[in-house]
């Protein structure tokens, strides 16, 4: 059974192709190795429309359907998840001032968006505030027409790149009921009171993840998406398009794991045969594309379930589960296939293994996927 029309099997391969020749898997490999953002490579996507993907053309954008949207993410994602994030984690916030935004601010922000000119970061998380995510205690005070803004974010990832624009989930009303009292400001990344730091992670080393210390950032109250208390309506609301996006990237990452361990196995010869010769690397190439697929399904299923509007947390959670999950243990497999090759940078494969080991954390743990999953079944039955 094909679930894509001709138009979605056309764009997802046009997708991959401009990954091969218009990016490469060089380049990205050279901007991890360097821990720099990919400044080039987003100009280009930004250049050839790949940004106005599901923003409506009312704004300027190509509008499409989210399933459009995660083939994108799938070809974004063919050579590592940190380049699909440069795309993935502005269009969070683009979509949410789409959705959430007064007329100012979608005049503002999402033409220089789509234009590759201004990116968004999404601040959430905290020190003390990951999984728990609404137990923000960055404090913002309303003060002759300004939000003062005191406290410290962490994991705010590619804030520290070049005209960046963060969302940054505050507490606005320290009295208001925990989910209540939550705002959000748009805070470009100069504002004076900002000291934004890259950290020196394991993973998503070229767009970076930082930490951020405000003392006294000041931003007007214009700046502020939605209305006061609106935060985690915000936040939330596009949590869906946000798991499928990375879900799909880190299926089209996952079946290069699986391309890369079966072109060695066939390449490499050990006791006068290829490896692939041996039944065990043959049952461990299997079991890795069959993975692989089952992920892609769940993937597709959840887009459309989250177009079509119908409740689809549990479908959404399966997908990222299930997906992050096969990216981890196939590209543990592919290590173990390429043997003492796996270790060196120019074969990639320590990179996907890397970026993989992140899938299961970042956009809410599975240990949280798994509790979605449940209390839609038990709420169900
Ligand atoms: C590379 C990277 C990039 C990121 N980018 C961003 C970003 O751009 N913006 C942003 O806001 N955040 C970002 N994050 C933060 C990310 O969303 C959090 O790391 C994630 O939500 C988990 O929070 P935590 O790391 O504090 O872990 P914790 O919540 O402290 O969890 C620790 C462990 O306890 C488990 N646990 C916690 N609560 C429960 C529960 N109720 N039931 C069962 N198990 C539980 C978790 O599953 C995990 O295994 C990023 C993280 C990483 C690693």
């Amino acid at each position: 059974m094909n679930f894509l029309s001709p138009d979605q099997e056309l764009w997802r391969d046009s997708v991959s192709r401009f990954m091969d020749e218009r990016i490469t898997v060089e380049y990205i490999r050279r901007c991890d190795i360097e821990r720099s953002y990919p400044y080039e490579g987003y100009a280009k996507l930004a250049e050839a429309g790949f940004l106005r993907l599901l923003i409506p053309e009312e704004y300027g954008g190509s509008g499409g359907s989210v399933l459009d949207y995660a083939l994108m993410c799938e070809g974004l994602g063919k050579y590592g998840f940190d380049f699909a994030a440069a795309v993935v984690v502005p269009t969070f916030t683009a979509m949410n001032i789409v959705h959430f935004g007064n007329a100012e601010q979608c005049a503002t922000y999402l033409e220089p968006f789509m234009a590759g000119q201004r990116r968004f970061s999404i601040s959430i998380s905290e020190p003390s505030a990951g999984s728990d995510a609404a137990a923000t205690r960055t404090r913002a005070r309303l003060s002759e027409g300004a939000y003062v803004i005191r406290g410290q974010k962490l994991w705010c990832s590619g804030a520290a790149a070049r005209d960046v624009t963060i969302a940054m989930l505050v507490r606005s009303d320290p009295d208001a009921a925990k989910h209540k009292g939550l705002s959000v400001l748009l805070v470009p990344n100069d504002t004076p009171g900002l000291d934004i730091r890259k950290l020196p992670t394991l993973s998503r080393r070229a767009t970076g993840t930082t930490e951020i210390f405000i003392d006294d950032a000041r931003v007007p109250e214009a700046n502020r998406l939605g209305a006061a208390g609106q935060g985690w309506e915000i936040i939330t609301s596009n949590l869906r398009l946000e798991r499928v996006a990375i879900s799909a990237a880190y299926v089209g990452n996952a079946q290069t794991v699986v391309d890369t361990a079966l072109r060695y196995a066939r390449e490499r010869q050990q006791f006068d045969r290829a490896i692939s010769e041996f039944q065990v690397i043959r049952h461990m190439l299997a079991d890795m594309q069959t993975r692989v697929d089952a992920a892609r399904l769940l993937v597709y299923r959840a887009a459309d379930a989250v177009a079509s509007g119908a409740a689809c947390e549990r479908e959404v959670a399966m997908a990222k589960l299930f997906a992050s999950e096969a990216l981890q243990d196939v590209s543990r497999n592919g290590m173990q296939i390429l043997g003492g090759h796996s270790m060196l940078p120019e074969a990639d494969m320590e990179r996907y293994f890397r970026e993989g080991m992140q899938c299961t954390i970042g956009g809410g743990t599975s240990q949280i996927q798994r509790t979605i999953i449940a209390r839609a079944m038990l709420a169900s039955n």
